[in-house]
């Protein structure tokens, strides 16, 4: 019986994030493309005798411990599936800004879905872990999927977009998150002043066919061009220092800007790995966020990269993978 399952699950950005407006039910239509990069968060499960949790890095703090943890809900919401006791430890290493509108949360829930699989041998069809993965949250299957992704309804409603090669990001995070609800509050709150913020008064959310060429053809400058977020103003209404953030990468060269999803991270891409590079160190310097990091993307979704030790037939304890 093997002891421990790692799962290591990438951070998105939206490349674009078009929001409809408020439905009667609450929720906002959105047309986004998701875009998987690779700052990564890694989930280690563990067999133990109740469900655990314990988080490790940058802002673990921030993190909860409780069964509010997306993670925690995934091993529940997997376990009830199957008839199986979540009696599990979930160590969250998080690579992945917490609250910075990169989806960190729905990519713990992702990984958990995937490590719980797992180690209890349920053999859950793709199709299953994906109908779970929409039941936990909007992003959480695009977290299992990675790659490049139009995502309709609230997100959840996946279809992969044809991407040439690899693009190369800049993420610039902030001190302290920015609540996703919040930010929708405030993008309707702007909206009421100029026009309605309702489904009968936004037009429908749609995919900019200029993105998807960009995409398709692997061209950074019409990538930077394209790239757009509905929620934009609403979170430099709530954080205006995001401004100097996103003026700081523009004047370092980079070509194309924009706040990450709900934000406070900026994301910015460059024209190849040395420029993402230079991009980084000089956004860093600038004082006007707390940390920069180059990324590359697409990447794929939630991945094992541990698998059970196994002994060999005639040899030593090898990895089954
Ligand atoms: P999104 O882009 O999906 O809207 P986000 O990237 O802005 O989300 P998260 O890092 O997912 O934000 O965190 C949002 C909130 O979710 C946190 O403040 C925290 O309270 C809660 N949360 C629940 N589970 C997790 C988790 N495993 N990791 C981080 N936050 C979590």
């Amino acid at each position: 019986m093997q002891s421990s399952i790692t799962v290591r699950v990438p951070a998105k950005v939206n490349a674009q994030l078009a929001v409809g407006g408020r439905r009667s039910d609450g929720y906002h239509g959105v047309a986004s493309v998701f875009f998987s990069v690779g700052l990564y968060d890694e989930v280690t499960v563990t067999p133990a005798d109740r469900l655990r949790i314990t988080v490790a890095g940058t802002d673990a703090a921030f993190v909860p411990t409780d069964p509010s943890n997306l993670a925690a809900k995934a091993a529940l919401l997997l376990g009830a599936r199957y008839g199986i006791e979540p009696n599990v430890h979930l160590h969250i290493d998080k690579g992945i800004p917490v609250a910075g509108g990169m989806a960190g949360g729905s990519a713990d829930g992702a990984a958990a879905l995937v490590g719980c699989d797992a180690l209890w041998g349920t053999g859950a069809d793709r199709s299953v872990l994906l109908e779970l993965a929409a039941e936990l949250g909007s992003d959480v299957p695009f977290s299992l999927t990675g790659g490049v992704a139009l995502g309709e309804g609230r997100g959840e409603r996946l279809t992969p977009v044809p991407t040439a090669g690899s693009f190369h990001w800049v993420f610039a995070t902030a001190e302290g998150g920015l609540s996703t609800p919040a930010v929708y509050g405030e993008c309707d709150r702007l909206r009421e002043l100029t026009g309605g913020s309702s489904d009968t008064e936004v037009p429908v959310p749609a995919t900019d066919p200029a993105l998807l060429e960009a995409l398709r053809t692997g061209d950074p400058g019409a990538l930077g061009a394209a790239l757009r977020n509905d929620l934009q103003a609403a979170a430099l209404s709530l954080r205006p220092a995001l401004a100097d953030t996103l003026r700081a990468g523009t004047d370092a060269g980079a070509i194309g800007a924009l706040v990450s999803g709900s934000g406070p991270t900026c994301a910015f891409v460059a024209k190849d790995a040395a420029a993402a590079a230079a991009l980084a160190a000089a956004l860093t310097a600038s004082g006007t966020c707390r940390t920069a990091r180059p990324a590359e993307g697409p990447v794929p979704g939630a991945v094992l990269v541990r698998r059970p030790l196994v002994p060999a037939p005639n040899g030593p304890v090898s990895r089954a993978d």
